[in-house]
């Protein structure tokens, strides 16, 4: 079953730390005023432009094996690979902030207003990043209420593009959930339109299976190593 999930304006806002830290500037750090200015634009031309909406859909493990192989392109060993075989529950989703706001960092790019539509550009992948953040807890939602989960089930999103999930997975993606019914298509390069768009798998059972080791093989290349903050936030077991 497809799900459909609007926010509201308030659910849509990014965290202005996030916003910061897309800027190189650490969390909390002290900002000039005219960095503050940059900040209060591109939050309110978010808030007028965006159209947040996301879907989800259930996918079995055998269904969701032929969608993560895609092309055959993904690395041998990945933690999307090991995860989603102890998974309890699947579902692929995608999310948007729809055309308009791309639109407008674009229209301030070409205007050589390189300032603001850099912090807007900031803004719109910390909103798409909070909007994943919400889809998750939404999924969980939707299993407890069909009894497939336990208030202690942990859900996390995974994403073609990512810790060896080759970004050609999209196209399995996209095949399977259609995500064309929330405005969102994919190009020849597996690049999502509109561009702030999240597309991926959620992976749902106890919080212990999304514990790894960051010692996969691309893991040596990987600067950000983001799992571990993932990590770090789920509840004890
Ligand atoms: S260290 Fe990097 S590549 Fe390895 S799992 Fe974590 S985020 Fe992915």
């Amino acid at each position: 079953m497809t799900e459909i999930i609007t926010f509201s304006a308030e659910e849509a806002a990014p965290d202005r730390n996030a916003v910061f830290e897309g800027q190189g500037i650490p969390a909390g750090a002290v900002v000039t005023q005219d960095t503050e200015d940059l900040y209060n634009t591109a939050r309110d031309v978010l808030s007028d432009s965006a159209a947040p909406v996301a879907m989800f859909a259930e996918i079995s493990k055998a269904d969701f094996a032929v969608v993560y192989r895609g092309v055959g392109f993904n690395e041998p060993s990945t933690p999307v690979k090991d995860i989603s075989a102890r998974a309890e529950q699947l579902a692929l989703f995608a999310l948007t902030l729809g055309k308009s706001i791309s639109e407008k960092i674009t229209e301030r790019f070409e205007a050589g207003d390189f300032a603001t539509a850099s912090m807007l550009d900031s803004a719109a992948s910390a909103a798409a990043d909070r909007l994943a953040g919400i889809v998750e807890p939404r999924f969980l939602e939707y299993l407890l209420s069909r009894e497939l989960a336990t208030p202690s089930t942990t859900v996390l999103g995974y994403s073609p593009g990512y810790c060896g999930w080759h970004m050609s997975g999209q196209e399995k993606l996209f095949e399977f959930l259609q995500p064309g019914r929330i405005g969102i298509s994919l190009t020849e390069s597996f690049l999502m339109q509109p561009l702030k768009s999240i597309s991926g798998v959620l992976i749902a059972g106890p919080a212990d299976i999304h514990r790894f080791a960051n010692s996969y093989p691309l893991c040596s290349l990987c600067e950000t190593q983001s799992c571990r903050k993932r990590i770090r936030a789920l509840p004890e077991t």
